[in-house]
């Protein structure tokens, strides 16, 4: 437990690493506050939660930081579980990734940590896959997690028990600083009152919007949307992960299908009939009797990108303000090591040298030199 007395740390955002960070540091006995504007604009509720490096074909630092969270994701889902008392869904079911042509798969950035697939055992693996695949990698190390029935339930549930004191409805609408020196924040409520909380720490979890408070940063939001389809139960064993289309069991059928990748759409809300076309003729490209299977809901969110698609790690420019931010595509991912090398750099507890190298990977200021 904290100091009484002391100023809560402040957690800006209320999404996937604002409550992942709350978590950790909360277990560490720091005092934390998260204000969170609007839980459920949250990318970690959108998301499809693969755990997935190697499906996604990542490459050098990125890959290295994501096998090394995917390592790590069993402890850090078994302490959120134990202090839940709830299950986040966490399944080691292997990715699929199926290929046109020989020359696609060898050229496939992670293709050497894949196991090859003939035609015959491919179709062994993802029945009714469609004919036009020939070959494909399964990757059995990347897996998923149900980030959005239970994951993100299952760290909320967390946090509170820890002690974590939720504000949700609240905007943070400035930082406030004193000579590069962070003092606080000046936040709107749901009734518009403002106010200024003052504290001497925060991470900065804003997501896809953290450049509205913090203009210098390289962030900007990658719409997708998304559709849900009932399967019967085990319909698929794999997650299955073509170009621009992928389809995730959950352990009751329940099939998530994603997504689109809208770069110039900015915040635009809503679905739209081109994005959910687009999702269709995938799923169709993919295994056609699945489009037969009911339908049963669609949504929407915005992935937090930078110009190299990597997060943004460590310290900003203002002393005593974090961030953990721009996770793009794999925060689910990433929220284990993220949330970890943060809350142990808060906490002074030493890193060892491959985390000490990660980190300074991921700096915010390694765009400025380009
Ligand atoms: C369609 C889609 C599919 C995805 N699939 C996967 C996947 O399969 N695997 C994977 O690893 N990742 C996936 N991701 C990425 C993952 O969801 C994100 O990287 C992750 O959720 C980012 O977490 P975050 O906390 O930074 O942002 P978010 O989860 O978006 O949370 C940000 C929060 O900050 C709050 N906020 C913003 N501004 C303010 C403010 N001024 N004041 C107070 N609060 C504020 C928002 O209300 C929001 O709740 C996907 C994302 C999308 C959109």
């Amino acid at each position: 437990m904290g100091v009484l007395n002391e100023k809560p740390l402040l957690i800006l955002g209320g999404g996937l690493m604002g409550l992942a960070l709350a978590h950790e540091l909360a277990k560490k006995g720091k005092r934390v506050e998260v204000l969170s504007r609007s839980r459920h604009e949250a990318a970690g509720f959108v998301a499809a939660g693969m755990l997935a490096p190697h499906a996604e074909g990542l490459k050098g630092s990125l890959l290295n930081l994501g096998q090394i969270s995917l390592q790590r994701q069993p402890n850090w889902v078994k302490s959120i579980e134990a202090n839940s008392k709830m299950s986040c869904g966490l399944k080691n079911c292997g990715i699929v990734v199926p290929f046109e042509t020989q020359e696609e798969c060898e050229t496939y950035p992670t293709y050497k940590f894949g196991k090859k697939l003939k035609r015959e055992e491919l179709l062994n693996e993802v029945p009714g896959l469609s004919k036009k695949w020939k070959l494909g990698l399964l990757f059995k190390q990347d897996g998923q997690i149900d980030n959005r029935r239970l994951l993100m339930r299952a760290l909320e549930k967390a946090c509170v028990e820890l002690g974590v004191h939720f504000q949700e409805g609240v905007e943070v609408i400035e930082i406030i600083q004193d000579s590069k020196k962070f003092k606080g924040v000046k936040v709107k409520d749901i009734n518009g009152n403002i106010n200024h909380l003052q504290s001497e720490e925060a991470v900065l979890c804003c997501g896809a919007w953290s450049k509205q408070i913090f203009k210098s940063l390289p962030i900007f939001p990658v719409k997708g949307q998304m559709l849900s389809i009932q399967g019967p139960k085990q319909i698929l064993k794999r997650i299955v992960f073509g170009p621009g289309i992928y389809l995730v069991p959950r352990e009751d059928g329940l099939i998530i299908v994603g997504a689109t990748s809208e770069r110039e759409a900015g915040f635009d809300n809503g679905l739209t009939p081109k994005g959910q076309s687009e999702l269709q003729k995938g799923i169709q490209s993919l295994i056609p009797q699945i489009n037969q299977l009911p339908h049963m809901e669609r949504w929407w969110g915005f992935r937090p990108c930078t110009p190299d698609e990597g997060p943004l790690l460590g310290m900003s420019s203002i002393n005593g303000l974090w961030l953990a931010t721009g996770h793009h595509r794999n925060g689910v991912l990433l929220a284990a090591i993220t949330s970890e090398l943060i809350a142990k750099s808060i906490c002074s507890i030493p890193l060892n040298d491959e985390e000490k190298k990660l980190f300074t990977k991921f700096r915010w200021d390694r765009f400025e030199n380009h």
